[in-house]
């Protein structure tokens, strides 16, 4: 009885044995390892949030921060990270110090490229803010990644060459993150590119809705920071305020989905709960909506054709929600919309600069060098004096960021005082 017992003990502990052997290999096949560049970010921090809250499902194999190294820190501990990102080389050399498990650590002008380039994920997150990240979203599309791709001012300022870049890794793919974006993206699915009429970009309206010219010659920073509906980074904070963001927005729209400018609309729709809309050529118009959280349009790219439960994830509650309404925007007064159709329709590096004159004027009024209403005057000036260059050419990268580096110099040579 005793040998019987054993022999079905062995078997049965084997088998256990076996089955949970297996069970970790199907779930390490299955889990899906994300890069997270900008991972202290507004964003980097949510899409952490989610995948905390699923780690079976997920495993973060490289993060990336500038200056916050303290929380760069607590997310390495957290996460087990052995590959990193940090702004300068002394961060980068004290944390190798301190941590002597981390096996890669980047620095400097091109470590996010080389953190795209060399670590092992099927998702890289590109959450970093502005158009440092062009490159590391160039090495992932040579890699055919999935590109879960928040930062916009990538697909604004290289967009064309993104694009061109697409079709020569056709595996690659882009799945947007922006809310607006992911509500187009998913309005999208299911139907025919020729049967599509517009695309309608919402916009909250941003903290200064329904002011005027006079009142904001003279609005702080800090009134500039306080957005109604979204908990954001402080530069994409201050590009809702003047409408820049959702100029951005649209120029990042007809490059993700090749629709014409004329056939891109923005609408003002102050409670944030319809992320955006396709209207279709039989009267349709297909929405997303949901709350105002970044959370489901993050796990969207992660998850994208599926769709998945996350228990940080809030539910919108519609009984709630009464009064959604559309209005349209002061074109006048918010310059940021129609400088960047201008911008969109000449094409060739217009948009490049129409970025970087933006970023530089942003940095500049947040260190209260310059007016609120300078950013505008910044953009314009910079628009009407640069020459267009076509994109249509191999060297597309290059001329990109040499306009891009112009552009910036030009703009603190004559506003940084
Ligand atoms: P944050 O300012 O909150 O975070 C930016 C991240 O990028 C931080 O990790 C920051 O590091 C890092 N970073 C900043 N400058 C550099 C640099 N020069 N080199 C390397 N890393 C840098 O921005 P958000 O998370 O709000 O936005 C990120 C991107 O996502 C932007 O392109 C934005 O337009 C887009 N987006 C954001 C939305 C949001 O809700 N926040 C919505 C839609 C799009 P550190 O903090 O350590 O200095
Ligand atoms: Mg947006």
């Amino acid at each position: 009885i005793s040998f019987t017992f054993c022999n079905y003990g062995t078997i049965f502990l084997s088998s256990i044995c076996k089955l949970s052997i297996w069970n970790l290999i199907k779930r390490m096949i299955k889990m899906k390892k994300i890069l997270i560049l900008g991972s202290t970010g507004s964003i980097g921090t949510n899409a952490l949030e989610l995948i905390r809250n699923n780690r079976k499902q997920y495993q973060v194999v490289g993060i990336s921060g500038n200056r916050n190294i303290e929380l760069l820190k607590k997310q390495i501990e957290e996460f087990k990270l052995t590959s990193i990102y940090i702004g300068s080389e002394q961060d980068a050399l004290n944390l190798k110090k301190e941590y002597s498990f981390l096996k890669e650590v980047y620095f400097g002008e091109n470590g996010l490229a080389e953190l795209s380039k060399n670590s092992d994920y099927d998702i890289i997150l590109t959450a970093v803010s502005g158009a440092i990240g062009i490159d590391s979203t160039v090495e992932a599309i040579k890699r055919e990644k999935r590109i879960a791709l928040a930062n916009k001012e990538t697909m604004v300022s290289a967009g064309a060459y993104i694009n061109k870049l697409l079709k020569e890794y056709p595996k690659a793919e882009i799945v947007p993150v922006d809310s607006e974006h992911s509500a187009l993206f998913q309005s999208l699915q299911g139907f025919k590119k020729e049967n599509v009429k517009k695309l309608i970009i919402t916009a909250s309206g941003g903290t200064f809705r329904g002011k005027d010219l006079a009142y904001l010659e003279n609005v702080t920073v800090e009134q500039a920071l306080k957005h109604p509906n979204w908990s954001m980074g402080k530069k994409i904070t201050i590009d809702s305020s003047t409408l820049v963001n959702k100029g951005l927005e649209v120029i990042e729209a007809h490059e993700l989905f090749n629709v014409d400018y004329d056939n891109i609309e923005v609408i003002v729709h102050p409670q944030s709960i319809v992320h955006s809309m396709v209207e279709y050529v039989d009267g349709s118009i297909i929405a997303q909506m949901g709350v105002a959280n970044m959370k489901t349009p993050i796990l969207y790219a992660f998850t994208y054709p599926e769709k998945e439960f996350n228990s940080s994830i809030n539910f919108l509650d519609l009984i709630k929600t009464n009064n959604l309404t559309f209005e349209e925007p002061d074109r006048k007064t918010f310059k940021g919309i129609d400088l960047a159709y201008r911008a969109g329709k000449i094409g060739g590096t217009m948009p490049t600069v129409f970025n970087a004159s933006n970023e530089v004027a942003v940095e500049l009024f947040m260190k209260k060098k310059i007016k609120f209403l300078d950013i505008y005057r910044i953009i314009e000036e910079a628009m009407n004096s640069h020459q267009v260059l076509s994109l249509n050419t191999d060297n597309a990268l290059n001329i990109i960021k040499e306009v891009d580096k112009e552009t910036r110099k030009k703009v603190r040579e004559q506003w940084e005082k």
